[in-house]
């Protein structure tokens, strides 16, 4: 199984390359973002717990997206034949990257690389702006934007040390084309 983590910063690429590489290579898409985002959408507990903070660009806590993880990769695994997964938006802090690799460990996988997509502060707010004009999301305006940004420095750059320390993790230059960025990921 080739298991990916995709990392970065908020307007980095993070949905936009996972969604390439899924076309080619049929692996499960797990974006956590989105998965909370169903939650909201269908009023369950979770999604209540996680509405507030996510317009107010924290993270929702970390017991409650390790349980929502292990259920979804439980889930996809007893639903057939999976080639693999990607992580799109997790782990974002090291007890969920520890988490994930315990996961893992119990059904004998293993994150095979991790892909940090890096793009400068200007350029993330720029996207993320103009995202903002069409994507509807309550998390895509300035104030927000500058938090996710914030939060992503102190809780989620700490991750990069983990698997760099595994020797997992690749710097990917995310300024350019789609496919620009696709390329060095496929190398
Ligand atoms: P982009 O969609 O451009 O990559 P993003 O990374 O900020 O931007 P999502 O990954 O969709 O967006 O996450 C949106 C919000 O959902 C986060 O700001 C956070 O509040 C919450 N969230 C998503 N994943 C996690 C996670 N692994 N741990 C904690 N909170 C999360
Ligand atoms: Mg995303």
């Amino acid at each position: 199984m080739l298991n990916i983590v995709i990392s970065g910063a908020p307007g980095s690429g993070k949905g936009t390359q996972s969604a390439i590489i899924v076309e080619q290579y049929g692996l499960s898409h797990i974006s956590t973002g989105d998965m909370l985002r169903e939650e909201i959408k269908a009023g369950t507990e979770n999604g209540k717990k996680a509405e507030a903070l996510i317009n107010d660009g924290k993270l929702v806590p970390d017991e409650m997206i390790i349980a929502m993880l292990h259920d979804r990769v439980q889930n996809d695994l007893n639903n057939g034949s999976v080639k693999g997964f990607i992580f799109d938006g997790f782990p974002r802090t090291v007890t969920q990257a520890e988490a994930l690799d315990s996961i893992l460990k119990q059904k004998n996988i293993r994150v095979g690389v991790m892909l940090n997509i890096d793009v400068e502060q200007n350029e993330l707010v720029k996207r993320l702006l103009n995202r903002g004009k069409t994507s509807g999301r309550s998390d895509d305006n300035l104030i927000t934007i500058q938090e996710r940004i914030n939060v992503y420095e102190q809780k989620t750059m700490p991750v990069i040390q983990f698997y760099d320390k595994q020797g997992k993790h690749v710097r990917i230059k995310g300024t350019g084309t789609l496919d620009e960025v696709f390329a060095q990921i496929e190398e």
